[in-house]
């Protein structure tokens, strides 16, 4: 698809969260420009690890790789996780270790819709950033206030990864699009306004993030 539309703009094809090197290859395989390996479950001896064989792979081949220290909560996918804080000490292990291109340090965020506000660890993220002065990301950006998702970028993250929210978007539209329209059957018309509704957000979020107009050929 993305070789052979016409995209006017770079496109970015990730790999989140593959819980094996094996799994992470076939992506580099297959063309993705970028994958991360989530072995935030494992020992961070483990992580490190498997870590190093996933960016041996995919630098080789052009590819950058994230990788995940400490948890992110919520479930996503069936992906679930209690939160776990992402130490400092391990997050500069597994950079300078593995040499990693962006890391996902967890510090209160979570997958999926969150219970009260969101609360993130600020200090910490200031820490890890300039300790390791990689790019972090930002899983479960759902639902954070503005206020903090700014601060997050400026504290270090250049990388956002949205679904609930958009995935939230596309449910309320056919939801109220089957309750206000008894007769109507086409899928086509049904998924179309759904479709426009996840593009509404992502524009949203292109804004926010300060994204618009950032493109360098
Ligand atoms: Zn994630």
């Amino acid at each position: 698809m993305v070789k052979e539309m016409h995209i006017t703009v770079p496109v970015a094809l990730h790999l989140d969260h593959a819980q094996s090197v094996e799994r992470c290859k076939e992506a580099v395989d297959a063309g993705y420009s970028s994958v991360m390996f989530d072995g935030s479950k494992l020992t961070i001896e483990e992580n490190i690890e498997l870590t190093k064989q996933v960016v041996n792979y995919a630098h080789d081949r052009g590819v950058s790789v994230e990788a995940e220290v400490g948890s992110v909560g919520g479930n996503e996918d069936g992906l679930v996780g209690i939160v776990r804080y992402a130490d400092p000490k391990e997050c500069l292990r597994i950079v300078e270790e593995a040499n990693v291109d962006v890391l996902a340090a967890a510090l209160g965020s979570v997958h999926g819709p969150y219970k009260g506000e969101p609360k993130l660890g600020f200090s910490e993220m200031k820490e890890i950033s300039e300790l390791t002065e990689v790019p972090l990301a930002l899983h479960g950006g759902s639902g954070i206030p503005k206020e903090q998702i700014k601060k997050s970028i400026e504290l270090g993250h250049a990388k956002i990864n949205v679904n609930t929210e958009c995935s939230q978007a596309w449910a309320q539209t056919i939801r109220e699009i089957l309750i206000n329209d008894k007769e109507i059957y086409n899928p086509k018309t049904i998924l179309q306004p759904a479709m426009e509704a996840i593009s509404d957000v992502v524009e949203d979020k292109i804004e926010l993030f300060g994204s618009s107009n950032r493109v360098t050929h």
